[in-house]
């Protein structure tokens, strides 16, 4: 583990908080600083236009699609300094973090030059459509079919838990192509636009009546033949590259995020006087024992990395097994340090509402106007999800026992 960085790091480190001087907007991160319903819509707008203008957006990208083709390192330094006055640095998370990178990995020359610089300047937005009814672990299941009719893909089927399919534009979806071949093997990945009249999206209410994610219905949808990536009944593999960049996406810089929500744990726990309990101390150190832990994890990813030593999967895995489980402690032990107090709910109407305009991705969550939750409730029960989303925590133990601890593969369910 190396914890220098070299000098030219150092001197981009300068020009990118020189940058975030110039376009924050004034008073940004400092105590007090508050921004109205209107002004964090406009703020949001805009941003993405002035991100992609000072060519942030994925600037590991290459250069000859609109990227700025930065080194590892300085893509780091890019996460830490955004993070450390926690500027928003994405247009669409599953633009930015999952399809993009899974084009560039695998995807046609024409692919690359047709969705990159959408991506890249946040003009579309995308939805993941890989889970179904019947296949969420077992992703292999999955029964929605895609047939070549001419020119064009024809899908059939239903997908499940489909964050932000009521705002996408496009979805990257697994359809099985051939059902005659072995289940992971006859898959393919589609890129599939949203706005047609063989797609429904139904949205999923829940139990405080915002609607994050959708069922999605598709009757005879099409999409162009050309659209599938990585080549016809190759998905499986695709979509392990997609999920790969779901699961090990800000092992870097992630725990900064958690280290400044528990900071504001402790300080709720000083103001009520919890914090003179020693079981609570107990908890408190150990969760906080556990965000140094992510902290030093992801030097020894960067590492790895930067030596080539890196291997994805495993690593993705680990951190975000860990990562889930710590957050989904630290926020229970949030509501028992607030014990009745917790349950009252304190967030502003305008605050729900200003969320709706706030998006990234499946780590925002957008609170309801109707039931107005403080930042860390909202986080409480966001934390619920975060086991299962990507991956569940389970499943993650088996990639890890399989593939980092050498295991047995775990033994399949006998068929009747
Ligand atoms: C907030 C949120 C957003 C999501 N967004 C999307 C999205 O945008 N697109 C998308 O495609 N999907 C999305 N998902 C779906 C998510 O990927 C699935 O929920 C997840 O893969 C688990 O599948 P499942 O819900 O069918 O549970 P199941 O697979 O039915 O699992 C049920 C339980 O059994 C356990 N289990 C299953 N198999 C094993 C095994 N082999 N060994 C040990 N334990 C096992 C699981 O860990 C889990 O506890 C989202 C989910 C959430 C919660």
């Amino acid at each position: 583990m190396d914890l220098t960085y070299p000098p030219e790091a150092e001197a981009f480190r300068q020009e990118i908080r020189a940058w975030l001087e110039e376009h924050l907007p004034k008073g940004w991160g400092e105590p007090g600083f508050r921004m109205s319903p209107e002004e964090k819509k406009a703020f949001n707008r805009d941003w993405v236009r002035t991100l992609h203008q000072g060519r942030w957006i994925c600037a590991s990208w290459p250069t000859e699609y609109g990227g700025r083709g930065l080194s590892l390192i300085e893509q780091v330094v890019l996460n830490e300094e955004f993070a450390r006055v926690d500027a928003p640095m994405r247009a669409d998370f599953f633009g930015d973090t999952l399809v993009g990178p899974t084009i560039l990995q695998w995807g046609t020359e024409e692919q690359k030059r047709e969705f990159i610089p959408k991506i890249l300047s946040g003009t579309i937005a995308w939805c993941q459509g890989f889970s179904e009814p019947d296949a969420g672990s077992d992703l292999a299941s999955l029964k929605t079919r895609a047939v070549l009719d001419g020119d064009e893909w024809v899908i059939s089927g239903q997908k499940v838990w489909t964050t932000q399919a009521q705002f996408a534009d496009y979805i990257f979806l697994l359809a099985r192509t051939d059902p005659e071949a072995p289940k992971h093997a006859g898959i393919s990945y589609l890129l599939v636009p949203m706005k047609q009249p063989g797609i429904e999206v139904r949205p999923i209410q829940q139990i405080d009546a915002s609607a994050e994610f959708n069922e999605v219905y598709f009757d005879n949808a099409r999409c162009p033949k050309e659209n599938v990536v990585g080549g016809v009944n190759n998905g499986w593999k695709v979509a392990m590259t997609t999920l790969g960049f779901e699961r090990g996406a800000s092992s870097t810089t992630g725990h900064r995020r958690f280290q400044k929500e528990l900071d504001a744990v402790i300080g709720a726990a000083r103001d009520n006087g919890r914090a003179q309990d020693p079981g609570v101390r107990q908890s408190l150190a150990k969760a906080w024992s556990k965000v140094k832990i992510m902290q030093i994890n992801g030097f020894r990813s960067l590492t790895d990395a930067l030596n080539g030593t890196h291997h994805t999967a495993a690593l993705g895995a680990c951190n975000k097994m860990f990562w889930s489980e710590y957050h989904r402690d630290a926020m229970n032990l949030y509501v028992d340090i607030m014990g009745m107090a917790g349950q009252v709910l304190t967030g502003s109407r305008a605050a729900a509402d200003a969320q709706d305009a706030d998006l990234e991705g499946p780590l925002a969550r957008r609170g309801s106007a109707s039931y107005p939750v403080t930042d860390l409730q909202a986080s409480f029960f966001f934390s619920r999800s975060e086991t299962i989303w990507g991956g569940t925590a389970e499943i993650q133990r088996n990639i890890v026992g399989e593939r980092v601890l050498g295991l047995p593969k775990e033994p399949k369910a006998a068929t009747a």
